[in-house]
């Protein structure tokens, strides 16, 4: 099959409101909010990961720099630095490696910590206005947050401090209640699709990989890399093989977990799963297995697909039940190993009999 390596986005580059997929709603509400000047000093993102919040953030803190006639233009200076993340003007606060937004020691005051930034803050900007996105603002501790509150409480003239969360639970109800929130929905399959079929990608196995990644622009970045989706199908496909005939169990994850944490592997065998529950209760949206064409669904009919609902089902509820788990630093492969041994044992009993197996060729 071609190569799916396409760049879901340029990143190298501010994108124009027009440029950026799905979120229609709040990007009008940012625009009349700009329009009227009438920007609030703290704004929160809040939605699942990985759908472009923080394109979203990039691209209207751009527009309050941008010099072009439609903005953010892109190609103007401000926009280039910003791009470049050169802009004096705009700071960008992310999780570091560990996954994690230190506080920071309050005198040295590290780059990247939270004391950094509220330094950052308290200075003189050079074009009058400051613009501060904290991207995963509930990685940062209770008291990491609390540093931040009197900078949302006392912000310089002309500031906008954009925070982003997937997880709003984890904010501060002191810093939510200080801020305008807008809620960011998932991208629906149809804007995933056609932005991958756009990319060259075959239309059915855009259509896979939507349903695959449920609403998030970097999951499905994250399929389309090389192999990645013939992967996990490969790993479904065993999963199949052994509930329904009792093939060997090998679940080896080594390649797949260089490209996919164990919670994205998880996900990935949840929403498989989920759309098998949906071919078997015949969803429209489910493309018919004799006309799909690509190389994705012929491969999920022909050895993923179990033709036994309540076996779904209870599969489907098991990876539920891992992705839970995996909380506490639980070994993937062991649990998935144990809990699908379970599972074909409650299923050896009565859902698993022959008559409902699927035939195959
Ligand atoms: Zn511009």
């Amino acid at each position: 099959m071609p190569s799916r390596q396409i760049a879901l986005y340029d990143r190298c580059s501010v994108l124009t409101f027009s440029d950026i997929l799905g979120h229609d709603e709040p990007l009008r509400r940012l625009a009349g909010l700009r329009d009227r000047n009438a920007i609030p000093n703290t704004l929160l993102f809040s939605g699942p990961e990985g759908i472009g919040k923080r394109l979203v953030a990039m691209a209207f803190l751009a527009s309050l720099f941008c010099r072009g006639d439609t903005r953010p233009c892109g190609a103007c200076a401000p926009c280039r630095q910003i791009a470049a993340d050169t802009f004096p003007d705009l700071v960008m606060l992310l999780p570091n490696d560990k996954g994690v937004i230190p506080i920071g020691n309050a005198e040295k005051r590290e780059p990247g910590s939270v004391r950094w930034l509220v330094d950052r803050l308290a200075r003189r900007s050079v074009s009058g206005r400051a613009a501060v996105l904290i991207d995963g603002i509930d990685r940062a501790t209770d008291e990491g947050q609390n540093a931040l509150l009197k900078s949302i409480e006392e912000p310089g003239e002309g500031a906008v401090i954009v925070l982003v969360t997937a997880d709003r639970s984890r904010v501060l109800p002191t810093i939510r209640s200080r801020c305008f929130e807008l809620a960011f929905r998932p991208l629906d399959d149809q804007a995933i699709m056609r932005h991958l079929s756009r990319g060259g990608v075959d239309e059915d196995d855009a259509r896979f990989i939507a349903h695959l990644a449920q609403g998030s622009f970097s999951a499905a970045g994250l399929l389309m890399e090389g192999t990645t989706c013939e992967e996990c199908l490969a790993l479904a496909g065993e999963i199949s093989a052994f509930l329904i005939r009792g093939e060997l169990l090998t679940l080896d994850l080594g390649g797949l977990q260089k490209r996919l944490s164990a919670e994205a592997i998880v996900d990935t065998l949840t929403a498989i799963y989920r759309l098998n529950m949906r071919v078997l209760t015949g969803a429209r949206d489910v493309a018919p297995a004799k006309e799909a064409r690509g190389a994705l669904y012929p491969v999920f009919y022909e050895r993923v697909c179990i033709d036994n609902l309540s076996m779904v089902t209870a599969l489907v509820k098991i990876f539920l039940a891992l992705r839970a788990g995996l909380r506490y630093n639980l070994n993937l492969r062991n649990s998935l190993k144990g809990s699908l041994y379970r599972a074909r044992e409650g299923a050896a009993g009565d859902d698993a009999s022959p008559d409902t197996l699927p035939e195959r060729g």
